[in-house]
């Protein structure tokens, strides 16, 4: 598989099966070198139309459940063949250490196989429609058809496996995709739909639209033939893209600025070193990246004695090196951004426990204390490495601070005790509550969504399949 490493040779739009010039192209760039590593085709409105009729027509042959699983499982092997490859991928335009890029691509492998099985069991339920008396002598069953065309919004950050979370699950369901992958991380979903195509996926049921993005989002929102968008970024595009959409389902993956709490006889070592590497584990830039520690108060000296040093001990540095724990953020703007929300809290009196400073052009891992509520590296998603260790007196306290966002996506607590772990269960306001895990744990068939403005839906193969399909009662009389 063709990596990145011929950054001069056009990577066309996937669409209606055939790979198609637009006559416009863009760059995308290393985060880390800066240096080209794809030119890209520009999709815009006139593809986004062309591709929701290849996909409407694609989805009047529809496939069989066992044809769509056995596509799936034969993507899932592809992707498993290739993997290195698309770490590659992955790591060359988001500059995602490799490391955590293999994560990635063996998690998409997960992702398609899970969907395949979802795929083969797809079923209804049988209603006890005798059960009153207008009932009887009728029978009656429910089945689960596809909503329709698909249009998938995603972000950099996951450029395969968040793909993933929407391809194969729409796959299972029996509808057709047009994706607009984010333009800082296109090629990874263009590698997958080659690899989509290899795998015997008809044309029309998956196109790849990397462009303008306002554009291609307008005709996905505006078209009636798409009949569900599903969005994966920040919460900003996703609430504004539902806001228009008023007439089709809309299912939101947003934001979140994980908070964790350590309860007094919490495990030092775990939690400690979970905050080490989730907190900082592609330079914070996962939507649940812990970002607020509420420490017990008594606590805190030795939770920072333990912290420091394994911060200290990750390493910065070029993404492609298997050593890396961080490498850059995204792209300037977004640099430029945290460090002036990291500038605006010491100003405010924040300190600065360990990095603050750069290494190599990049941020080192930052542990901040002192901050308050209304500082940004607190109230908003920082999406960058930097984490604040806050002290607490009581589990209430802990809780209401951690509830004090708009954000709702996982949190976690750490306690060797059930009165503490299941008060938080009830008391955190989050998609999910982990107990001695960190926030950013996730396998990929669980339930996975936040509340508030984090989002309005739960990702994982079997609960998406939900959102892509309808339920249609049947109902047979004259028995
Ligand atoms: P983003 O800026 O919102 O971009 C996400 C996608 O939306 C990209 O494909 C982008 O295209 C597209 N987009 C931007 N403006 C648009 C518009 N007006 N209409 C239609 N589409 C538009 O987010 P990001 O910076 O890539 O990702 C970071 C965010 O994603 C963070 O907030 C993070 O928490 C969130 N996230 C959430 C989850 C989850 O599962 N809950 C997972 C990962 C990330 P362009 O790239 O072309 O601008």
């Amino acid at each position: 598989m063709a990596i990145v490493e011929a950054p001069t040779t056009l990577e066309r739009i996937y669409l209606a099966g055939e790979w198609i010039e637009t006559g416009e192209s863009f760059e995308v760039r290393s985060p880390y070198t800066g240096d080209v590593v794809a030119t890209v085709a520009r999709a815009g409105a006139e593809e986004a139309r062309r591709a929701i009729e290849s996909a409407e027509q694609a989805m009047r042959e529809p496939l069989p459940p066992w044809r769509r699983a056995d596509i799936l499982e034969r993507i899932s092997q592809l992707l498993r063949e290739h993997g290195d490859g698309l770490a590659r991928t992955i790591c060359a335009e988001a500059g995602k250490p490799l490391k955590a890029a293999r994560v990635e691509a063996a998690r998409a492998v997960n992702t398609y196989r899970l969907s395949a099985g979802e795929a083969r069991r797809l079923t209804g339920e049988s209603i006890p429609i005798a059960g009153t008396q207008p009932g009887e002598g009728h029978a009656a069953w429910t089945v689960r058809v596809p909503i329709g065309v698909i249009g998938a919004i995603t972000p950099f950050n996951f450029p395969l496996n968040l793909v993933a979370h929407k391809l194969a699950p729409a796959l299972a369901a029996g509808c057709a995709v047009v994706l607009k992958p984010a333009s800082q991380t296109p090629v990874s979903a263009l590698r997958l739909a080659a690899l989509c195509e290899e795998a015997g996926l008809p044309a029309g049921w998956l196109n790849v639209l990397p462009g303008r993005a306002a554009e291609i989002g307008d005709v996905l929102v505006e078209d009636e033939r798409v009949r569900m968008l599903t969005f994966t970024g920040s919460a900003e595009v996703g609430w504004g893209l539902r806001s228009r959409a008023s007439r089709k389902k809309v299912a939101l993956e947003l934001g979140n600025a994980s908070p964790i709490v350590v309860e007094p006889d919490a495990d030092l070592k775990l939690s400690t070193s979970k905050v080490a590497t989730h907190a900082f584990s592609f330079a914070g830039q996962t939507c649940v990246s812990i970002q607020r520690v509420y420490v017990s108060r008594e606590l805190v000296d030795d939770f920072l004695a333990q912290l420091v040093p394994k911060v200290e001990a990750l390493r910065v540095g070029d993404p492609a090196d298997e050593a890396t724990d961080l490498g850059p953020v995204i792209d300037r703007p977004n640099y430029e951004r945290i460090r002036a929300w990291l500038d605006e809290a010491i100003a405010a009196g924040a300190e600065v426990v360990t990095g603050g400073n750069e290494e190599e052009g990049l941020l080192r891992p930052t542990v901040l204390t002192g901050v308050t509520p209304e500082m940004k590296v607190c109230s908003q998603e920082i999406f960058g490495p930097v984490c604040s260790v806050i002290p607490y007196d009581t589990l209430d306290e802990a809780l209401a601070a951690a509830n004090a966002t708009e954000y709702g996506l996982q949190a976690s607590i750490f306690t060797r005790s059930i009165e503490p772990a299941v008060r938080a269960a009830a008391g955190l306001e989050f998609g999910s509550v982990m107990i001695n895990e960190a926030p950013e744990w996730r396998v990929d068939q669980m339930p996975y969504g936040g509340t508030k403005a984090s989002g309005n839906t739960k990702e994982g193969p079997a609960y998406t399949i939900r959102e892509m399909t309808e339920e249609r009662l049947v109902v047979l009389g004259g028995l």
